[in-house]
């Protein structure tokens, strides 16, 4: 399970993160949805032990991202896509993908490049195997960056706005993998602005309000009249999402 305990998070005077509580269990997709600057960012970047907490406790299958010790056993568990393509410019789309599970897991180069092509494939991308980023579209480019997380094969999958610099028919490419994903059973924590998407795919949404998770509810009581809905804040959110 992804435990997420009471964390907060502040930059200077401001404070992002306010006592956040969050779990993720194996199988679940959870989306998290707020407006800009409420700290969704943020909050993956905590889970990723990136971020020091200034209160609180996150852990991944009980190892804690805030104990040196523990860390690099939390990060073997999640892998994180991030909204920008952040794909080595000087590698291939094979060597980008079998970079970590070679020099970080320590796994033999022809089975990772052998799972690395199995993956590619998954997503439609046989055929640039050997491309070069720059000779790749954003949705494909964000594609190979699901494969690159994929080879780690991680328990948690982290998702940050990774269609959101896309434009609508490679948002669509990028969204049926993570359908294709969420179907397979892979475990997502989703921070999107795709909101009938998320509706769709998840388990569970959560509303990120200035630092403040107002609410955690199941997908369809998240939309009820008589659930999310009766705050006015998120009423207000989503009447401007559509
Ligand atoms: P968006 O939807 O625009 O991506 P977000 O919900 O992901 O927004 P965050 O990026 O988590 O928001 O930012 C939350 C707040 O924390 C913002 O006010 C931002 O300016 C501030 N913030 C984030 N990172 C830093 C930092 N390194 N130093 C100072 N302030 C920061
Ligand atoms: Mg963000």
């Amino acid at each position: 399970m992804l435990k997420v305990e009471n964390v907060k998070k502040a930059f200077g005077a401001a404070t992002v993160l306010d006592g956040v509580n969050l779990t993720v269990s194996p199988g679940e997709v959870v989306s998290i949805l707020g407006s800009s600057g409420s700290g969704k960012s943020t909050l993956i970047r905590c889970i990723n032990g990136l971020e020091k907490l200034n209160g609180g406790r996150i852990a991944i299958d009980d190892f804690d991202v805030a104990k040196p010790k523990e860390l690099a056993e939390a990060r073997k568990r999640s892998a994180t896509v991030f909204q920008l393509f952040n794909l080595y410019p000087h590698m291939t789309t094979l060597q980008n993908i079998a970079l970590a599970p070679v020099e970080v897991l320590k796994r033999p180069r022809a089975e990772v490049e052998q799972e690395a092509r199995a993956l590619l494939a998954s997503v439609g991308l046989s055929d640039k195997v050997d491309a070069y980023p720059a000779h790749l579209s954003g949705g494909q480019r964000q594609r190979v960056g699901i494969c690159r997380a994929l080879a780690m094969k991680p328990r948690y999958l982290l998702l940050d706005e990774v269609t959101s610099a896309l434009d609508p028919e490679m948002t669509a490419e990028v969204l049926a993998i993570l359908a294709k994903l969420a179907r397979e059973g892979t475990t997502m924590l989703f921070v999107t602005h795709e909101v009938e998407f998320a509706r769709q795919i998840s388990n569970r949404i959560v509303f990120l309000d200035k630092g403040v998770l107002l609410v955690d509810l199941p997908t369809e009581e998240f939309f009820a009249a008589s659930g999310g809905l009766a705050q006015p804040r998120i009423a207000q959110f989503l009447s401007k999402m559509k």
